[in-house]
């Protein structure tokens, strides 16, 4: 068996080791066809059976009635802060976002790049993005209300999300996505690059409810509508069949070796209060989002001097503890703790916290 790191990278992230294992084991021959799931037709029935059931299981962890659908769309999340205004804006009326961090204001300056009425209702940049803003008003009259749920950069989560007004909600769920039970009730679409918490980058989940496919303008780009996706059950072109594969073991994992969102919550709120309270109890370890915003997904921390900083991140690596560079835009150190993350990587990470502090 090859040597395994304890892997906090941010995304693409770990995957659940049982998951890996199966790749591999099926690689050459999948399902006994003497084949690569690489080298089959996105048309056959082995593949037509993965994507029912990676269907089939978000409906069940998410508890998704019959008018939503999910979608698998190429471009990762990104290509939602565009798809998502072209959409499902509707005619001469505003559309709402609350800006928390850098994957925000990049789905706000898509919605302007199309020359929609974009009202930013709420923002935390003053303060650097380091808490969530949680006095705001929706216009009533929005298409549909915009916001992230976990910021992954700034290390920042919604616990409840926003109050919207009877108005759509939109969220960019891609690095707390399948980390939690919520009601999807309030969404008129949630989307996910898969990387985080869901298999390869370079797809997106999106699931949309029946009423926002109304909106879809005729007169756009076949691959940029909603409704093709939906039509033709994210079979209109060949998809990325591999991606859509991994992501239909990661959910089984979830359903069968986790048992649900709500197991699969309670492992994540653990993790992140065991790292949490070393944070707490520290001289050297300061957490750098309010206490009250901060995510269970991404942990952001500084150490009490830059020099000690790279002393930390160096040392860490060598006892191999991977990827706790905070991201360039803030410094810093994160811990990201997605579904995939043992409590084991989290105990060996809180023991070398604790000696790096005590021989200081
Ligand atoms: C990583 C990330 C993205 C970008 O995803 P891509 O698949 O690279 O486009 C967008 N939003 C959030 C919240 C992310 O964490």
């Amino acid at each position: 068996m090859e040597k395994r790191v304890h892997n906090f990278n941010p995304g693409p992230a770990a995957l659940p080791l049982p998951v890996l294992k199966e790749i591999k084991k099926d690689f050459l021959s999948f399902r006994g066809s003497g084949m690569s799931i690489t080298e089959i037709s996105h048309r056959s029935a082995l593949f037509d059976e993965v994507l029912n059931n990676a269907v089939n299981r978000t409906k069940r962890l998410l508890d998704l009635d019959d008018s939503y659908h999910v979608l698998f769309i190429q471009g990762g999340a990104s290509m939602q802060f565009c798809m998502i205004p072209m959409n499902l804006a509707l005619p001469d009326r505003p559309v709402n976002y609350i800006n928390t961090g850098t994957w925000s204001t990049k789905a706000i300056k898509e919605a302007q790049i199309q020359g929609k009425d974009v009202r930013v209702i709420a923002t935390s940049e003053e303060k650097d993005f380091s808490y969530l803003p949680y006095d705001y008003t929706v216009d009533k009259q929005a298409s549909y209300l915009h916001f992230t749920s976990n910021n992954t950069i700034k290390g920042t989560q919604w616990q409840q999300f926003p109050d919207r007004e009877g108005v759509p909600l939109i969220s960019d769920m891609s690095s707390d996505f399948m980390s939690r039970p919520f009601d999807v009730k309030p969404f008129g679409l949630i989307y996910a690059g898969a990387q985080k918490n869901l298999g390869p980058s370079g797809i997106a989940m999106v699931i949309i409810r029946e009423d926002m496919l109304e909106r879809v303008p005729d007169n756009m780009p076949t691959m940029l509508k909603y409704t093709t996706f939906k039509d033709n059950r994210s079979l209109f072109n060949t998809p990325p069949t591999f991606a859509i594969y991994v992501i239909d073991l990661v959910l089984k994992w979830l359903e069968e070796t986790i048992g649900g969102l709500k197991k699969m919550e309670s492992i994540n709120r653990e993790k992140a209060s065991l790292i949490y309270e070393v944070i707490d109890n520290s001289k050297i370890y300061q957490g750098i989002a309010e206490v009250k915003s901060r995510s269970m997904m991404n942990l952001t921390f500084r150490l009490r001097d830059e020099e000690l900083e790279g002393r930390f991140l160096a040392e860490a690596t060598e006892n191999g503890l991977i990827g706790l560079k905070g991201h360039r835009s803030v410094g810093g150190c994160r811990a990201s703790l997605y579904n995939a993350i043992t409590m084991e990587s989290v105990k060996s990470l809180i023991e070398f916290m604790r000696e790096f502090e005590e021989k200081l």
